[in-house]
């Protein structure tokens, strides 16, 4: 096993300013995207970087690939940046191979830093695997007792080391693969979606829930069997494969080298339970779930926004990028021109050094600006897709104002975020919550604007159509489904009656 040496680098923690209240983006986070690819047509190093590259929306803190050349050498890259800021051309040739283990990361548990990115890489009795994990486990206490005697071996303060040390120890008491990863992926509770490399080939397995998203396809000519998974789709567009289905909640799937059919099983059973912001903020609206894209589902909820909560107005607007689909979808149904009345800079990334708060009071507006010629003297419906804190939307409204809006209407194309996230999304303490704190009211007027109107819970469901069943809604009702480590409850739900918490188990 080989670590490259650059990969190992320690250049300390990214902390500044970016993590303090004020410099926190007012969104729920992306938590990582995971991808592999098994090829020997074209070299797997490059094709993950690609991979990466279209997922980098899910996370920018951190990329890393390994990759397997034969069954024993593994060489890994992994830095602190964005895919194209961590990987060259040159970084790319240093790592030839057949099959590629990729992963995005935005910390959600442990700090950034290049130490916590992925995948993570261990040896075992059976040879080395890499891991790349997409999620968040909710007992990772207890599994770090349960893993103590390993304590000085722990490298990293991630829940993803720990699952990767149970499989190691699984592996090591004799177990094949199959029957290690089953064996540790049931020492897990929480969210994960994982893609494992090692010497018998690639695993890719969802928890029970099917808490964040996993699918896979191929490239070229099936009999060839090179294989791909991607955390979405657009993972798999992006290098031309085929989209062969979902790695089902609670499935596992076990791909081997020239191998046409990959052999597919249950390692649990639980009811699907897919994260719904996904369908409505995280993913990309390119990416295809339950067989449509996201763009259209995005356009639905606009369409039952605009139905649950009119307004009258001259023009609807969309927050770029992900508030767009509904911003269309609310205009079709009300008949409101949609125009396109905020500018984005899309290449504002996480390492972006923010902006003072003096500089924010003179008025530098880093990654969206109003256009006056759309927005003067117009009444103007805007469409986001949520609200955590409501400090982002604040300033937007005063911006709209200024570029000569007369009445600003607020639709949001989510419910209320009142819960904040365990399995694997950013969303602050209870307390920070806007929603949680304060009345419909008391956020308009907040915000300052002349109305504001959120998608109703059911208008959430309708627009999900015959899915609705299958998704967590717990950011917006408390209706955990994973039980969660009582400490681990009371960091975050600030807010919460101690009833709540036995009740929603
Ligand atoms: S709590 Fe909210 S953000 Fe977290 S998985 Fe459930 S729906 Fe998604």
């Amino acid at each position: 096993m080989h670590n490259d040496e650059a990969t190992e680098k320690l250049i300390g923690p990214v902390l500044n300013e970016q993590l303090l209240p004020e410099h926190r983006p007012d969104k729920p986070e992306e938590a990582c995207g995971v991808y592999a690819v098994m090829a020997s047509s074209q070299p797997v190093a490059n094709l993950a970087y690609f991979g990466l590259y279209a997922l980098q929306h899910r996370g920018q803190e951190s990329a890393g690939i390994a990759v397997f050349d034969g069954d024993e050498q593994v060489r890994l890259h992994k830095d602190m940046g964005l895919v194209s800021q961590v990987f060259d051309q040159d970084v790319l040739e240093r790592l030839p191979g057949q099959l590629a283990i990729g992963h995005n990361r935005y910390s959600t548990t442990g700090s950034s830093k290049v130490c916590n990115a992925q995948p993570v890489l261990l040896n075992t009795s059976r040879g080395p695997f890499a891991l790349a994990h997409n999620g968040n486990l909710v007992n990772a206490a207890d599994l770090r007792h349960d893993l103590a005697h390993l304590a000085s071996e722990l490298t990293s303060t991630t829940d993803s080391e720990l699952i990767a040390f149970a499989l190691q120890e699984a592996v090591n008491a004799g177990l094949d693969w199959d029957r290690a990863i089953r064996q540790a992926a049931a020492r897990c509770r929480g969210a994960f979606s994982l893609v494992i490399g090692t010497p018998d080939g690639l695993f890719a397995l969802r928890d029970g829930h099917g808490i964040r998203p996993l699918v896979f396809g191929h490239l070229g000519d099936r009999e060839q069997a090179q294989w791909v998974v991607s955390s979405e789709t657009c993972g798999l567009d992006i290098i031309g494969a085929t989209f062969d289905g979902d790695v089902l909640p609670g499935e596992i799937i076990h791909f081997r080298h020239g191998d046409a059919n990959p052999e597919r099983s249950r390692w649990i059973e639980e009811p699907a339970k897919l994260c719904v912001f996904e369908m409505i903020y995280f993913a990309r609206p390119d990416s295809r779930f339950f067989g449509e894209s996201l763009y259209s589902y995005r356009v639905r909820i606009g369409e039952v926004l605009a139905r649950e909560t009119p307004v009258e107005a001259d023009i609807v607007i969309g927050v770029p990028d992900s508030g767009i689909p509904a911003a269309i979808g609310y205009s079709q149904v009300s008949g409101i021109p949609f125009g396109d009345g905020l500018i984005k800079n899309r290449y504002v990334g996480r390492t972006f050094i923010q902006p003072t708060q003096a500089m924010r009071e003179a008025g530098i507006r880093v990654k969206l600006n109003p256009l006056p010629d759309v927005l003067a003297g117009k009444r103007v419906v805007v469409i986001d897709d949520s609200i955590v804190r409501g400090t982002t939307s604040r300033k937007l409204v005063a911006a709209l104002r200024d570029a000569g809006a007369t009445e600003v209407h607020m639709r949001i194309s989510s419910p209320p975020v009142t819960h904040p996230c365990f399995y694997g999304i950013d969303t602050d303490t209870q307390d920070q919550l806007i929603a949680a704190r304060l009345t419909l009211e008391e956020i308009a007027a907040h915000l300052g604007v002349d109305s504001l109107a959120y998608l109703s819970k059911e208008g959430m469901v309708e627009a999900a159509q015959s899915h609705s069943e299958h998704f967590c809604t717990a950011c917006f009702d408390g209706a955990y489904p994973i039980e969660m480590d009582e400490s681990l409850r009371n960091s975050k739900l600030m807010l919460e009656p101690a009833g709540l918490a036995a009740r929603s188990r």
